[in-house]
């Protein structure tokens, strides 16, 4: 499977609106960051999308996105899911609606931020048509299985996802236990990295560091980072087998 990483930036992205410093100044196109989301392409052809970014209409565009097949939701913070309206494209293009996933709690308030997007099919197709369906494991898309892991951000349980041997985690402050053994095996890990300070919602860069080399993949990439993290200073200092994820990067694994 191919997973391509359509957004690597928190919830502000990288530029910041405003900010004057140096990363959001930096030339280097690996320290412009939009929102955070990835697109799966499975071994049987399917485009399964994780989480909808505000910035998903200019993502699409960027990869030259044709179809989406699924949604995964992590949850309904807006950085995850203010771009759902642009899923219309697709329902319109194929006149097919869109499954999307998520636990009890981020679907309910998913709609009731998007109601008028999660019902029915109809011949109206101006708007989206997205068909709610609660993650129990496994999820199964096409020839795929896929395993929703439950992680903590904050004080809310939200969704990781694996897929084989990739597994997704942000927006992730605690891995329980439960967890960490739904992840034996993984290969590919993209990881929530916020910043350097820790945070009550998310790892910080050394949780970020231990917890990878707790969970052990081959390759880990660090996710949804702020302006803090400037792409070629810290990857210059990060351990082997770990690595910090830009817009665009394409990862092939089994
Ligand atoms: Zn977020
Ligand atoms: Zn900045
Ligand atoms: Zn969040």
């Amino acid at each position: 499977m191919k997973i391509t990483v359509l957004g690597s930036g928190s919830s502000a992205g990288t530029p910041v609106i405003g900010c004057q410093c140096r990363v959001c100044h930096s030339e280097n196109i690996k320290n412009k960051r939009t929102r955070c989301s990835s697109m799966i392409t499975t071994d049987d052809g399917l485009n399964i999308l994780i989480d909808t970014s505000p910035d998903f209409k200019y993502q699409a565009m960027r990869e030259s996105i044709q179809k989406v097949d699924a949604v995964l939701f992590t949850h309904h913070h807006a950085d995850h899911c203010h771009g759902i309206d642009d899923l219309r494209a697709f329902c319109q293009k194929y006149k097919m609606p869109i499954p999307i996933y998520a636990n009890e709690g981020t679907m309910a308030e998913l709609k009731l931020k998007f109601n008028y997007a999660i019902r029915e099919e109809s011949r109206f197709w101006e708007t989206p048509v997205l068909q709610d369906h609660i993650a129990q494991s496994p999820i199964i898309i096409g020839d795929n299985e896929i395993i929703p892991l439950p992680v903590i951000h904050g004080k809310m349980e939200i969704l990781g996802y694996r897929l084989g041997n990739f597994a997704y985690i942000t927006d992730v402050s605690e891995i329980p236990e439960s967890t960490i053994s739904l992840l034996k095996g993984v290969d590919l890990l993209l990881l929530d990295c916020l910043r350097f300070e820790p945070h009550f919602s998310h790892f910080g860069f050394k949780q970020s560091i231990e917890i990878s080399q707790k969970i052990n993949p081959k390759r880990t990439f660090f996710i949804h980072m702020t302006h803090d993290i400037e792409y070629d200073a810290v990857s210059s200092e990060l351990p082997e087998n770990i690595f910090l994820a830009y817009d665009g990067l394409q990862l092939v694994t089994t």
